[in-house]
């Protein structure tokens, strides 16, 4: 992992909703030094922002899903009127999304709202500009600059426009592109340093990967801004995960990006959970609940792991708040060093399942006792957690593996029956 790039911190809420830095590292604009902020994880609301009952609803669900920033879109007058009543009712900062109609904005900020997000490709007049850029700073708003790759492009000048900045970036797959977003940066960043505007975030999202990477790597280089990070119509979770993954991960792991939003066409709670994994995954938050660790199975395992690692997952996300690490491994194979490194374990054998607490063997149960003994274990871990009696990731002693042939029968059952073993949910 590469150090975070120090950035201009922004920050936005309010005493009531809290407030969320982004970004840091570079002296605030009094010359007080600031340390990046943490890593924060953001989504935007899927329903009608003026569907107020149905907006307050969604927004607080993201928010108890780990959403620390919440965006709405406001593309008529009603839904930034209904801002006026959605903010009294939730507890994490909002952002307005404002496309095509600078007055959205204006109205947003009026009724409210933390940030504005602004896209230079279809909010262009320079006036208009101005007049959001002071309606921000009359009440200490962050904007966030997005130039989505999608809307910035020119078409009916675009092959013309590849061709003259192209050569900026010839050394590069995406030259073209890069240049035109960086020169609509360029040029729309001018009006807010005009106006001492830099209360300023950006994006330049893509649905392509590679230019996301290309995108932020260059623009981290030039611009000394928080950068918001994403993938633009990443498309359906099952792909847009993936995708988003592989850009998030890349930046992050070079220590650029200061937000960031997973986004695909899904229910946006499964955004905030995968966003909050990949921070979790790369160390750059620390992970409130269990951390699972589950072999992916193989032709070894004689449980039904599938159905026992859902369950337990299930089960532990619902009780269990401490960053406790939970193994539910197949076999002996790898089972003991996976158990070792976790705070309760399991590696199951022939229909059976022997738990670990801190390394400590506390029992070997048939199948149907699995689920329900290694629950009790967590939570009784979990108690002597809080009440300072056991501590995190501490091993008591070390895991001697049981006889394969033996104890768990692992393996053996299975090679000296006739029958191949059934497995339930594979
Ligand atoms: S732990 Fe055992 S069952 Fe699981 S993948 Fe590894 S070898 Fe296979």
């Amino acid at each position: 992992m590469q150090p975070r790039r120090p950035t201009r911190q922004i920050t936005l809420g309010d005493a009531r909703v809290g407030f969320v830095k982004i970004g840091g590292g570079l002296p605030d604009r009094n010359g007080n030094p600031t340390t990046p902020a943490p890593v924060s994880v953001q989504t935007m609301t899927a329903g009608y922002t003026h569907d107020i009952a149905t907006c307050v609803r969604e927004i607080n669900k993201l928010h108890a899903a780990g959403a620390e920033i919440v965006r709405v879109a406001v593309p008529e007058k009603k839904d930034t009127e209904a801002l006026k009543h959605i903010l009294p009712q939730v507890r994490v900062p909002i952002v307005a999304d404002v496309h095509f109609h600078f007055q959205r904005a204006l109205e947003a900020v009026e009724s409210g709202v933390h940030k504005i997000r602004l896209n230079p490709g279809n909010i262009q007049d320079r006036a208009q500009v101005i007049e959001v850029i002071k309606a921000c700073k009359s009440r200490n708003l962050p904007i966030r600059v997005g130039v989505n790759e999608g809307s910035i492009i020119e078409r009916r000048d675009k092959q013309k426009r590849m061709k003259e900045l192209g050569a900026v970036f010839s050394d590069q797959k995406h030259g073209h592109l890069l240049a035109i977003m960086i020169a609509k940066l360029e040029e729309y960043l001018d009006i807010f340093y005009e106006q001492d505007f830099y209360d300023i975030s950006i994006s330049a999202k893509s649905m392509d990967a590679a230019i996301v990477v290309d995108a932020y790597t260059e623009i981290s280089k030039r611009f000394d801004h928080p950068l918001h990070l994403g993938v633009t119509h990443a498309g359906p979770k099952e792909t847009g995960t993936i995708r988003s993954v592989a850009a998030l991960g890349g930046l992050l792991i070079n220590g650029v990006g200061d937000t960031i939003r997973i986004s695909y066409a899904n229910d946006p709670i499964y955004e905030v959970q995968d966003g909050l994994e990949l921070l979790y995954a790369l160390g750059l938050k620390t992970r409130v609940g269990v951390d699972l660790i589950a072999c992916p199975t193989c032709g070894r395992i004689q449980v039904d792991l599938f159905t026992l690692i859902q369950d337990v997952r299930k089960s532990l996300a619902e009780k269990i708040t401490v960053p406790m690490k939970v193994a539910v491994m197949g076999c002996i194979v790898n089972g003991p060093g996976e158990a070792e490194g976790a705070d309760v374990a399991v590696f199951a054998g022939d229909r059976r399942g022997i738990i670990y607490v801190q390394g400590e063997r506390v029992a070997n149960v048939p199948e149907p006792e699995i689920l329900p003994r290694l629950l009790k274990e967590c939570l009784d871990f979990q108690t002597k957690v809080q009440r300072g009696e056991a501590k995190l990731g501490e091993k008591k002693v070390e895991i001697i593996p049981p006889d394969p042939l033996g104890e768990l029968g692992s393996g053996y059952a299975k090679i000296a029956s006739a029958t191949p073993l059934t497995v339930r949910g594979s």
